[in-house]
């Protein structure tokens, strides 16, 4: 038997910045900064919205309830831009949840059912780590979130959508309403939203400042094209990406006008 690693217990799994009054950034810093998503926040008027939601780790929604204001749990829609365990794995713990529909195979199926222990991991997506020159470390978290807590035994719970959305759909808060884009290629189902009002541009997976991923099964780079055309269009100011910190709109072209020129041939 392998012996389980000695971590220290957390004070807050989850680390929250505020990017205005109203959007605020979660992550989980004690992950490694390969399953280190960006959750997004947005206060609404009627109800909040939650993009993403981490591992499932640690318990999300708890968190999110000390945000209210007035001490009473608010509304929450969650939607989750795909379907990786990075991002999908707090789904279950939100009452509305928002997926588009080309993922919902994804989000119920177990293939990385031990994220947190690559050595459990199949050699498939082993391999196409080593493809992009990343050897994981034994586990993927420096910390725990509880005594108690195994990362090798850790298995995410998977939950389905509880509602289907896509380009052209439309999120609203109350005061607040954002756009569902179609931004397919790192999955099939990757979206995005736009805040009309901030400008902004919730990307997932499919733009962030750092190495995209379009090499896994469900990856299509023709598909990824078509959105980089996209998005190197976009008049947004401000990117939300699904990791890392955002970005303006310079650099989301350039980030865009980088891989159509790579991919492109
Ligand atoms: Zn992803």
């Amino acid at each position: 038997m392998e012996e389980a690693p000695q971590l220290p217990i957390a004070a807050d799994w989850f680390s929250l910045t505020w990017v205005t009054g109203r959007t605020a950034v979660l992550t989980e810093p004690h992950v490694d900064e390969l399953l280190r998503a960006g959750l997004w926040y947005l206060r609404g008027r009627d109800r909040d919205l939650l993009v993403d939601t981490g591992n499932g780790i640690a318990p999300l929604a708890p968190v999110l309830a000390r945000l209210a204001r007035s001490g009473r749990p608010r509304e929450i829609v969650c939607l989750c831009t795909h379907a990786h365990i990075d991002h999908i794995g707090g789904f279950g713990e939100f009452e509305r949840r928002l997926l588009h529909p080309a993922e919902e195979e994804l989000a119920l199926q177990v293939r990385n059912d031990a994220p947190l222990s690559p050595a459990l991991w199949s050699r498939e997506i082993l391999d196409q780590l080593a493809e992009s020159g990343f050897v994981p470390p034994p586990v993927l978290v420096d910390a725990i979130p509880y005594p108690g807590f195994d990362p090798i035994e850790f298995r995410p719970a998977r939950a389905a959508p509880t509602h289907f959305v896509q380009g052209g759909d439309e999120v609203d808060l109350g005061d607040r309403r954002f756009t569902v884009v179609d931004q397919p290629g790192h999955t099939p189902g990757s979206i995005g939203l736009i805040d009309h009002e901030e400008r902004a541009l919730i990307s997932g997976d499919a733009v962030y400042d750092g190495g995209l991923i379009d090499t896994m099964p469900e990856s299509d780079i023709a598909a990824y094209l078509k959105t980089m055309e996209l998005l190197r269009r976009l008049d947004v100011d401000v990117v939300y990406p699904g990791h890392g910190w955002p970005f303006e709109r310079a650099r989301l072209r350039e980030i865009a006008e980088q891989y159509l020129r790579e991919r492109g041939g």
